[in-house]
């Protein structure tokens, strides 16, 4: 499959509408402010973990260890995210342990991207509303034109996190808020980020023997991971919403795009997620790559996971752009 750049006209301008959405509420004073605090804090000291982890390499001072570091702990983000956060929590596409929940909401919450309660109130907002007034981070509601397409895709990959606004957890997730389980990893949230730090930081110092090498770990399995893999996640939001193939009729611009699939472990055939949200694969086809899709798959056949649901032929049929 080729990737095409889209060419729906845009939509109307300004993302900040007439009036705020359903379940989307105003944010003011110390509210807004901590908010936009942590979101500087989540995108900014990751770059500079990365800064800091780039020079070791350009001075070939980066071990074998802290590749494999880097490798082991990009899968745990990224599969805890798109698995666990996503497919799991936002969507309920199958049914699993217990241990295998928490298992998937600890690796989900070492990604930085947010405490539960915010990460699948935002994405089921982004659902709702998708490129439509209240959408948290479509790229289509920034103006006409190539600087309207820019502006859209800059803010729907990360300024959005700024926004003084916040989605109504009664409104998008009355299921997780009454769920007293899942909403313990909510409240530990802060514990599983540090672990995702300390665990490459131990495991990086163990092997090197030096403190060096923990802080070579920690930047490697740490801060660069995370905002690699983040770079790659929010390349969901903003170029998964303009640019490329939309084999489904969605009422959306979602695009499948399959340079940040490859890199999102399927996330990036939006299209294909738009047009089936209730889907733990995101391939429609066994080829489209899809590596969340097909480790469910694999985990279903071993009995890990369960009452994976996706759509029948006749559905996707049904879809189908004309
Ligand atoms: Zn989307
Ligand atoms: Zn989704």
């Amino acid at each position: 499959m080729t990737t095409q750049t889209n060419v729906l006209p845009p939509k109307p301008a300004s993302a900040a509408g007439p009036a705020l959405r359903p379940g989307v509420a105003p944010l003011t004073g110390a509210g807004a402010t901590i908010k936009q605090i942590t979101a500087l804090v989540v995108m900014l000291v990751p770059l500079a973990g990365f800064a800091l982890a780039l020079q070791r390499a350009l001075e070939g001072r980066m071990s074998t260890t802290d590749l494999v570091l880097f490798g082991v702990f990009y899968f745990l983000h990224m599969g805890g995210i798109t698995m666990g956060f996503h497919r799991y929590l936002a969507h309920k596409t199958f049914n699993t342990s217990p241990f295998f929940e928490g298992l998937l909401l600890i690796c989900g919450s070492m990604a930085a991207q947010g405490p539960i309660m915010f990460w699948v109130t935002t994405h089921r907002r982004h659902h709702t509303y998708s490129d439509q007034h209240g959408d948290p981070h479509s790229p289509n509601l920034h103006g006409p034109g190539l600087l309207g397409r820019l502006r859209g895709i800059w803010y729907a990959h990360m300024p959005w996190m700024l926004a003084k606004d916040v989605s109504g957890w009664n409104f998008f997730a009355p299921d997780i808020l009454a769920n007293r389980k899942l909403f313990f990893y909510h409240r530990t949230y802060g514990l599983w980020i540090v672990l995702g730090l300390a665990l490459p930081a131990a495991i990086g110092g163990a092997v090197g023997g030096s403190w060096d090498a923990a802080f070579s770990g920690f930047l490697f399995g740490g801060l660069a991971r995370i905002f690699l893999a983040n770079q790659a996640a929010w390349c969901v939001g903003s170029v998964c919403h303009m640019i490329g193939g939309k084999p489904f009729k969605t009422d959306d611009n979602s695009a499948n795009n399959w340079t940040v699939a490859i890199l999102t472990f399927g996330e990036g055939l939006q299209n294909n997620h738009h047009a089936f949200p209730g889907s733990y694969r995101h391939g429609v086809k066994w080829w489209e790559p899809d590596l969340s899709g097909w480790l469910l798959a694999g985990f279903g056949k071993i009995g890990v996971v369960w009452n994976l649901r996706s759509p029948d032929e006749k559905a996707v049929a049904k879809m189908r752009a004309r």
